[in-house]
């Protein structure tokens, strides 16, 4: 079984139902509020382990209701949380997604123990993630934590894939050198290579430019359009998403990333096909509300694939 460590953010995510954004000063009645287990890192771990690999979290929560409610979720999906660390006095991260009656939604983001996530924690990791076959990151967890877990990752040659959201134009040189699949959406991938992603052309441009910036290989998502890979040899292809009623595409991307990389071998060979078992599993996902609820088994993807 192929074995994933995630290191990255765990979010409460609450959706607040509202008819429209309250303007500046005014009371609002909501029309609903639910919360649920969400956050990049998590969602992606989900995602992996929802489809067969066996998958380790780093990360960090606080010592309140939403910190146990993320820790049992992950539990309950099978993920190994002996590394994710308890903060007392720390809120756990969380995210307030007002979600417009128009399906528009606007978020506000709390980092809160996601922000804490240091190299002491990766250090306490390094015998998991060395064990592991891939490991995955995002930006919603400190560059420092990341930047030494992909060291540690690389001196035992295990595969790093990165998902460069919420975007930044500073990503280290250093970290892109230490990258060997850079993951963006075209909003992230317009923000750290400066050239909007619009059609084929500019996909192709963009991700040379993540290659002049260090990454090994690219893969951008482009939404219901579906996902461009270009390889480290140059190999290049689109696969086009399926044609599906969505919902809500909250965790489209991080279904990617966790279905992604658990179908790619180590030599990425077979990118093609793991990029359409990819679309397939994130097809799901944006039929279904919330984040983690939504996310596929592989029995759902096997099945939608006939
Ligand atoms: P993010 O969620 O990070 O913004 P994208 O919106 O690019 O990422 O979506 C990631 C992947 O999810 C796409 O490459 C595609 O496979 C799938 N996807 C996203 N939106 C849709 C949609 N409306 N219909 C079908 N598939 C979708």
């Amino acid at each position: 079984m192929k074995k994933i460590t995630v290191l990255g953010s765990l979010n409460a995510d609450t959706i607040l139902h509202i008819p429209h954004l309250p303007q500046q000063g005014e009371t609002l009645a909501m029309d609903d509020a639910s919360t649920a287990p969400g956050g990049k890192g998590a969602n992606q771990a989900v995602a992996a382990k929802r489809l067969g690999a066996d998958v380790n979290f780093i990360g960090a929560v606080g010592d309140d209701q939403n910190g146990q409610l993320l820790l049992d979720a992950l539990q309950a999906d099978g993920i190994d949380t002996a590394h994710v660390a308890e903060l007392s006095g720390v809120a756990t991260g969380a995210a307030y997604i007002m979600l417009e009656a128009d399906s528009n939604n606007t978020i506000l983001i709390l980092g809160g123990a996601n922000r804490q996530v240091n190299e002491s924690n990766v250090a306490a990791a390094d015998a998991t993630i060395k064990a592991s076959d891939v490991l995955i990151a995002q930006f919603e967890t400190p560059m420092v934590a990341t930047l030494s877990a992909f060291k540690a990752a690389k001196a035992a040659d295990v595969m790093t894939v990165l998902n460069p959201a919420p975007a930044t134009k500073d990503i280290p040189a250093e970290l892109l050198a230490l990258t060997d699949l850079v993951v963006p959406n075209e909003t992230e991938a317009e923000i750290i290579t400066g050239i909007p992603v619009t059609d084929d052309l500019s996909m192709e441009s963009a991700a040379k430019r993540l290659q002049e910036m260090g990454a090994k290989n690219v893969i951008i998502t482009v939404g219901e359009r579906g996902s461009y890979f270009h390889m480290a040899d140059g190999e290049n292809g689109f696969v086009p998403a399926l044609k599906v009623k969505a919902v809500d595409t909250t965790a489209a991307g991080d279904t990617f990333i966790g279905a992604l990389t658990t179908k790619l071998d180590a030599d990425m060979r077979n990118v093609e096909d793991a990029v359409r078992f990819a679309n397939a599993a994130a097809a799901i996902t944006v039929q279904g509300a919330g984040a983690q609820p939504s996310i596929p088994t592989l029995d759902q993807v096997n099945a939608s694939r006939g």
